[in-house]
């Protein structure tokens, strides 16, 4: 007999949910928790479905093939996996590309239409009407051109931006501008007024956006970070907010997470504070695209398109 374990630590209430699902969606597996497999059962442990795993947790089962996340994002697991020949799989769910491309659709709107003054305005009692930049004018430029990037760049297209995208590898994608290598990103963010990044966070990317960088952007541009915190140096950005190079930042993500409650950022009125909600995990969506992972696995032994761990991402 195969068996499945799900490993997470999530509360009870939330794991209960995606196992009741996971098990309407599979009912010819055996999907069990950890601490109900028996050490005799151990070795019969071929998959993991897993949302933020104790690594320990996963040490146990000699026989694990590959392991499934819950999550797009896998920097932390990538490192966490129990032994070399484990293969990884992220979720591919193209309901989760659709919701990441709506929030930025959303703050870019936001920006778009100057919200964020607008809000202090109304906190000054101020009656002041600010100039309406049209789409067709505003260079929005995407960091990450994959499943996440590739949905949010068509949904800026279709409302008429001028979209530009760097990726590791060059895009051929009609309409879009796309940038590769360092002197590409250095020549995109020289004409972009919103830049928003859904790099995955891995040794290349750590803090890559500092104040070096960020100043290659013209005077008064925008950031939105909705990937991963350490992708940006807090730093440079405060800096580049301060003297007002940059004018806004909208971050949904942060090092650390949740953001402590003494942390100055809260009340700096050049950022908006989000907590880490641009593209969440649907059940019901996200169960479907893991029961037809594990289905096809069966039938035919393929892992369904795992991490390349060497790439970190
Ligand atoms: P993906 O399909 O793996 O795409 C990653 C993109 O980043 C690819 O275009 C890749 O280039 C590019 N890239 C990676 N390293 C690079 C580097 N060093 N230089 C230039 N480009 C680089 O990932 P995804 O599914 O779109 O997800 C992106 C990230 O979003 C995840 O890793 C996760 O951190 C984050 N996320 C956040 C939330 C949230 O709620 N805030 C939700 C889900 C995911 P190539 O195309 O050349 O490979």
């Amino acid at each position: 007999m195969r068996i499945i374990v799900f490993v997470s630590r999530l509360n009870v209430e939330v794991q209960s949910q995606w196992l009741t699902m996971l098990k309407k969606q599979l009912t010819n597996e055996t999907i069990l928790l950890p601490h109900q497999i028996s050490e005799s059962q151990v070795k019969d442990v071929d998959i993991a479905i897993v949302a933020n795993p104790d690594p320990k947790d996963l040490e146990r089962f000699v026989n694990l093939v590959w392991v499934q996340s819950l999550w797009a994002g896998v920097e932390r697991l990538i490192n966490d996996l129990p032994r070399k020949q484990v293969k990884l799989v992220k979720l591919d769910d193209p309901q989760l590309s659709k919701t990441m491309a709506e929030s930025v659709l959303a703050w870019t709107l936001y920006l778009q239409r100057n919200m964020p003054e607008y809000a202090q305005q109304q906190n000054n009692k101020q009656w002041n009407q600010l100039p309406c930049v049209t789409s067709n004018e505003l260079r929005v430029s995407i960091l990450g051109a994959g499943k996440l990037g590739i949905a949010a760049l068509g949904m800026l297209k279709k409302l008429d931006y001028q979209v530009s995208c760097w990726s590791r590898t060059k895009k051929q994608f009609n309409g879009i501008s796309s940038y590769s290598s360092f002197s590409g990103l250095q020549k995109m963010l020289s004409k972009t007024d919103i830049l928003i990044n859904l790099l995955p966070l891995t040794q290349h990317t750590y803090h890559l956006l500092g104040k070096a960088l960020l100043s290659e952007l013209p005077t008064g541009a925008k950031l939105i970070n909705f990937s991963r915190g350490a992708v940006v140096d807090m730093k440079g950005l405060l800096e580049l907010l301060e003297t007002r190079h940059l004018s806004h930042a909208v971050l949904d993500v942060f090092e650390k997470e949740p953001l402590e409650s003494s942390d100055p950022i809260w009340s700096n009125t050049n950022i908006t504070v989000l907590p880490h909600i641009s593209a969440p995990t649907n059940i019901s969506s996200a169960t479907k695209v893991v029961a037809q992972n594990i289905e096809k696995y069966r039938e035919n032994n393929v892992i369904p398109n795992p991490v390349t761990v060497s790439a970190g991402y």
